[in-house]
């Protein structure tokens, strides 16, 4: 997908601050933070969002969580928490359609989302 901006991100033609990457995910801080950590995970494959994730790939979707708990171990709000946000599709406000978990933490959450 060459028009598809975290396709560009992942292939390392955009520059990001990259904070983990395997064979078939990466991460980066989001350029526009909404808390003191907000890291953006996505699977290097393209898929718009988790609509168009076929059943054959679900273990991706694992993979991506798994990575985001590591990650948030690793910038130490493990244990006082942090929210994993997948916005999908019109009404969540997702805005790049390429599949992408939020990880927000370092500051207290509230609820409901807006
Ligand atoms: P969403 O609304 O769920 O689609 O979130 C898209 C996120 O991508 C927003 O939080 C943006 O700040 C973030 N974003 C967009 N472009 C970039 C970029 N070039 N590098 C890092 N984060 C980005
Ligand atoms: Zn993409």
């Amino acid at each position: 997908m060459e028009d598809c901006i975290f396709c560009q991100i992942a292939a390392r033609k955009i520059p990001s601050k990259m904070v983990y990457e395997d064979d078939a995910l990466f991460a980066f801080e989001d350029i526009n933070p909404k808390a003191p950590v907000h890291i953006l995970l996505i699977p290097k494959a393209h898929h718009a969002s988790l609509n168009e994730v076929p059943d054959s790939e679900s273990g991706l979707l694992g993979r991506l969580l798994m990575a985001a708990r590591k990650i948030a171990g690793d910038k130490g709000i493990a244990a006082q928490g942090y929210r994993i946000v997948l916005n999908t599709a019109r009404d969540s406000g997702q805005d790049v359609f390429h599949i992408h978990f939020h990880l927000l933490g370092g500051r207290r959450m509230t609820w409901p989302p807006g």
